[in-house]
């Protein structure tokens, strides 16, 4: 079995992929290891995505796309709706995707530009000289291996260990986190046209819920809830509660359990010979604990990064620079700032939920993302806007 490469990628989730594809089509020989035995499954994911973001990576293909959302509505907690649509402003809105086949595909992809992949093969330690990351240990089918590079690229997902074992500091707080539950419940009524938001403290505290549509008279129907509350109300029970009462002739078709990074940028996502990317790096984010666009973004940064960094014949931390400061201009700019949003967010009684969704009721929006919802409620409410200042 061939054991040296250029490049290793840990974990062939979007983040992953897209770095190996990139580092490969740069030229550099690329492993692309994944620990399951089946690439994206199970699912952790409400496969929700923008339109603009994806398409910058690839091109959409009706195979893994499930719904073609037109908009988005939010209810307050007196269900009171905001609208956001295609309709409404002329612009383009995004998917609820088929993640098990997007993201062999995203493997596929990287694989046409001769990466090799490896599945049921696990990363268990790094391999390091003289300071330096040079390869990985692993297990595939129970025998361990060694495999050296001259770069590593951790994107192992937000249980991400690589960052850990390279020297960086990915350790989150329970606030630091959203506990999220999800349910794939079919024999529903779903408007294949709409992703709905559900808000309010009772329901999901310091978080929310979602409905997306996967099919006819099928939805991913999930919970995010702040770890720091997760004590007190558990996110299955909630998302139970909430099912039964507006969905009572729903089926469970799969349950999946999951956490998402909302902590905001950390500090470093490098170690000479190493970087981090995607959910390991701590890149989703905030407030709406999306991260697929940023994981992709972050790889395409890395791969470019690691071809410059070979054939300058330097991997050093100096030289990683590169890449912590060009995803740090870029999606690291809006981490930050809806860090700051997320934060007051998290504050907001039922109460004022209720009041800024009637004060927004007839704005139009054109976009299905809760973030800019937030962003246009803030514009829209002068206190807040004060709060938040540095922001606009
Ligand atoms: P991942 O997709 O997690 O991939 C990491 C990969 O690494 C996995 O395949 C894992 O098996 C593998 N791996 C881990 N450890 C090892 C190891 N030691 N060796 C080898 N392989 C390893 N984002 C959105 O944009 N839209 C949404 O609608 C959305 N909904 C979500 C709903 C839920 C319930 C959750 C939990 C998350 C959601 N997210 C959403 C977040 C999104 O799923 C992640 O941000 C995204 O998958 C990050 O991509 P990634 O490549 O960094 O990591």
């Amino acid at each position: 079995m061939k054991n040296q490469y250029d490049v290793i990628v840990v974990g062939a989730g979007p983040g992953g992929s897209i770095a190996a594809k990139t580092a490969a089509k740069n030229g550099l020989d690329v492993l692309l290891i994944e620990k399951r035995q089946e690439i994206g499954d199970p699912v952790r994911c409400a496969e929700g995505i923008g339109k603009e973001g994806l398409k910058h990576h690839i091109e959409p293909d009706p195979k893994w796309i499930c719904a073609d959302v037109k908009g988005s509505r939010i209810y307050s907690p007196n269900e009171t709706v905001v609208e956001m649509s295609e309709e409404l402003s002329g612009g383009e809105v995004g998917y609820v995707l088929e993640r098990k086949i997007f993201d062999r595909e995203l493997v596929n992809q990287a694989a046409s530009y001769g990466v090799d992949v490896m599945v049921k093969t696990r990363a268990t330690g790094l391999i390091s000289e003289n300071g330096y990351v040079r390869g990985i240990k692993a297990i595939y089918l129970g025998e361990e291996y060694n495999f050296y590079s001259n770069i590593v690229i951790g994107a192992d997902g937000v249980e991400s260990k690589i960052g850990r074992w390279g020297g960086i500091d990915t350790s989150l707080k329970p606030s630091d986190i959203e506990v999220c539950a999800q349910y794939l419940i079919g024999n529903i009524d779903t408007d294949l046209n709409f992703c709905h938001f559900y808000l309010g403290n009772e329901i999901a505290p310091s978080g929310y819920i979602w409905v997306f549509p996967k099919g006819e008279k099928l939805a991913n129907v999930g919970i995010g809830i702040l770890g720091s509350r997760s004590g007190k109300y558990r996110a299955i029970d909630l998302l139970s509660d909430f099912v039964k009462q507006k969905f009572p002739e729903g089926k469970i078709l799969e349950l999946d359990v999951g956490g998402v990074p909302v902590s905001g940028t950390i500090d470093q996502t490098i170690a000479d010979g190493l970087m981090l990317v995607g959910d390991a790096a701590r890149q989703s984010d905030p407030i709406t604990g999306g991260g697929l666009v940023n994981a992709m973004d972050a790889g395409e940064i890395a791969g470019n990064v690691a071809y410059e960094a070979i054939s300058a014949n330097d991997v050093s931390t100096k030289m990683l620079q590169r890449y912590e400061s060009r995803w740090r201009k870029t999606i690291g700019q809006d981490i930050d700032n809806d860090l700051i949003v997320k934060n007051k967010f998290v504050e907001f009684t039922d109460e004022q939920l209720n009041t800024f969704a009637h004060s927004l009721q007839n704005v139009n929006f054109n976009t299905m993302n809760l973030k800019e919802l937030l962003y246009v409620l803030f514009k829209a409410n002068k206190r807040l806007l004060w709060d938040l200042r540095v922001l606009f």
